[in-house]
């Protein structure tokens, strides 16, 4: 069943940085009835107004973008909340859109539910196959009960329920926290406040060699939304660019937009994380979708968007 155009959907988590994307290309579209619920109105651990919000709104679509997110300090930091609430959010989720008859549900991961030594790239069914990576196990735990959740009660009850895997995401809206952000907004905020306060140096954590891909937040919302119109999808399916970049590039290249001219320090106190993190996407490419925006000038987006930030 492709997406009936006149459906109503529901973009949980639609303030974060992936939902506000999703809201963004649905909108564009301008078929759909979006529905949405702010935190204060709904708080989507607790399942007894989960269930109640199914009962009153009815959505028809829902696509599950909320989620406790952080880098890999916060996700080392906190995994207990790492783990609760995102087991919460996906299985209150879930299971409210199979008793209310939700024609169609999407629910999104992470590329670090495939195992920390997975053959790269990573393709779909190295998950499970060997260990998690320990930084960001937690995360991963709840990310694959949910798409294992949904894999579930589609065999089970033959409800279209499926789910995509994005790589390390950027773009308007991210979270600059100084420690809990992930790298690329963490760098933004390190360089951005080096230049303006003139200093000589800027520390970049871990030694500088670990891999890592990203998307724009804006192209993962566009291949959603070309994914919710996929017939038969498959139970899980990567989301990623296809290439990759050492964090010393990565490091080089936001120094480079931000224009700070002093020089990067690598701080390996920090971890590194998983050596390398490139998603297989030729699941993706054969339904017919690729990821659009080069790196350069997505950085440069992003970096516009946090200082309008801090001028706000
Ligand atoms: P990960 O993909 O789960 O490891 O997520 P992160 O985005 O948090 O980190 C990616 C890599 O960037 C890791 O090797 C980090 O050590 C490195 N890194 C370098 N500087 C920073 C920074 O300022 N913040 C974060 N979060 N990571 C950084």
């Amino acid at each position: 069943m492709s997406l009936d155009p006149a459906a109503s959907v529901f973009v949980a988590g639609h303030r974060g940085m992936v939902g506000s994307a999703l809201v963004r290309a649905l909108e564009a579209r301008g078929q759909h009835k979006i529905l949405t619920a702010g935190r204060a109105e709904l708080d989507l651990c607790n399942q007894a107004a989960v269930e109640a919000w199914f009962e009153s709104q009815k959505p028809q679509v829902v696509v599950v973008a909320a989620a406790k997110v952080g880098g890999i300090h916060a996700n080392f930091t906190y995994p207990a909340e790492f783990l609760y609430e995102n087991l919460m959010i996906a299985a209150n989720c879930i299971h409210a859109a199979y008793r209310h008859g939700v024609q169609r549900l999407l629910f999104l991961g992470s590329s670090c539910i495939y195992p920390r030594e997975a053959p790269q790239p990573m393709r779909e069914e190295a998950l499970l196959s060997s260990e998690l990576e320990l930084t960001n196990e937690a995360y991963a735990i709840a990310k694959i009960a949910g798409l294992k959740l949904c894999q579930y009660y589609r065999k089970q009850y033959g409800v279209l329920f499926h789910s995509a895997m994005p790589t390390n995401l950027y773009g308007p809206g991210d979270n600059y926290h100084p420690e809990n952000s992930h790298v690329i907004p963490g760098l933004i905020r390190r360089f951005h406040e080096a230049k303006t306060g003139g200093a000589e140096a800027v520390s970049v954590w871990g030694t500088g060699s670990p891999r890592r891909e990203f998307l724009h937040a804006d192209d993962l919302a566009e291949g959603c939304v070309h994914l919710l119109g996929v017939e038969n999808p498959p139970d899980w399916v990567n989301i990623g660019c296809g290439e990759d970049i050492t964090i010393r590039a990565l490091a080089e290249l936001v120094k480079d937009v931000v224009g700070f001219e002093g020089e990067l320090k690598f701080d390996s106190s920090k971890p590194d994380g998983t050596p390398r993190k490139l998603m297989e996407t030729s699941k993706m490419k054969a339904l017919g979708w690729q990821a659009k925006t080069p790196l350069r000038e997505g950085l440069v987006e992003a970096y516009e968007s946090f200082q309008a930030a801090q001028d706000n």
